[in-house]
């Protein structure tokens, strides 16, 4: 399996690893900060440096499918096109230092966090969940329409607020006796170890968030800055999908 370090540290931007295989989905390493496409959060882009300091460049992060096409705990770094060169001097056990691209994965982390403060400011069930540097977008199971001066606002007092954001673990036993943890319809906890994680924003006391996610999240609400609500679009009878922007 790949060791993957950003469940614990989002903030890690390099760490050094070792190739463990290069394949048709790209180049497999023993651990990473690279963050694979999955909870509708985009996969990392970087470089991975050789010894001789030339630079391969990866344009995306997935998880290794098996034949069946079900994900596995590798985690694959997708090369950019034209690579073929450096490609051919990675072998199993060469030592490289993977780098993500830090100001990419930010905006990532900045927008990740917000989708979680929605969930407090519009208590529905989440159907969709697309997260990308540039824009992030959340469809809510509702049929009542949403205000996208108020939810801006909403956003804007939560990060003001400087709410922490905190990373944690729960049993699956846990999770199961308290199903209504789980607000998405469309993204399935991170099971498989016995352990759930968890992000929790606010106080124990009476957390703004408390969800099981496999995200990357900034460390507190601050951070997150100016962010507001761009456009509320009708996409069915029953959904309404909230797009976030920079400000
Ligand atoms: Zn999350």
């Amino acid at each position: 399996m790949t060791h993957e370090l950003f469940r614990q540290d989002a903030y890690l931007r390099e760490a050094p690893a070792m190739v463990a295989e290069v394949g048709e989905q790209g180049v497999v390493l023993d651990r990473t900060v690279f963050y694979p496409l999955g909870g509708g959060q985009a996969g990392d882009s970087g470089v991975l440096l050789l010894a001789d300091g030339s630079a391969l460049q990866i344009a995306d992060t997935r998880k290794v499918k098996d034949a069946e096409g079900k994900p596995t705990a590798l985690v694959a770094h997708v090369p950019a096109p034209g690579q073929e060169a450096l490609l051919r001097d990675l072998r199993p056990g060469t030592a490289i230092v993977a780098r993500i691209d830090w100001d990419r994965r930010h905006k990532l982390m900045r927008f990740h966090t917000t989708t979680h403060l929605l969930c407090h400011l519009v208590p529905q069930l989440v159907n969709g969940c697309s997260i990308t540097a540039e824009y992030a977008r959340l469809d809510f199971n509702m049929t009542d329409p949403l205000d996208k001066e108020a939810l801006s606002e909403g956003i804007a007092r939560l990060v003001a607020a400087g709410h922490a954001v905190e990373i944690g673990a729960i049993s699956d036993e846990e999770l199961d006796a308290n199903p209504a943890l789980v607000k998405s319809m469309s993204v399935q906890p991170p099971r498989g170890t016995g352990r759930v994680r968890t992000i929790r924003i606010g106080g124990l006391d009476g957390p703004v968030d408390f969800q099981p996610c496999g995200g990357t999240h900034v460390a507190n609400t601050a951070e997150i800055g100016g962010v507001v609500v761009t456009k509320i679009e009708k996409k069915s009878a029953s959904t309404r999908r909230v797009v976030l922007g920079f400000s």
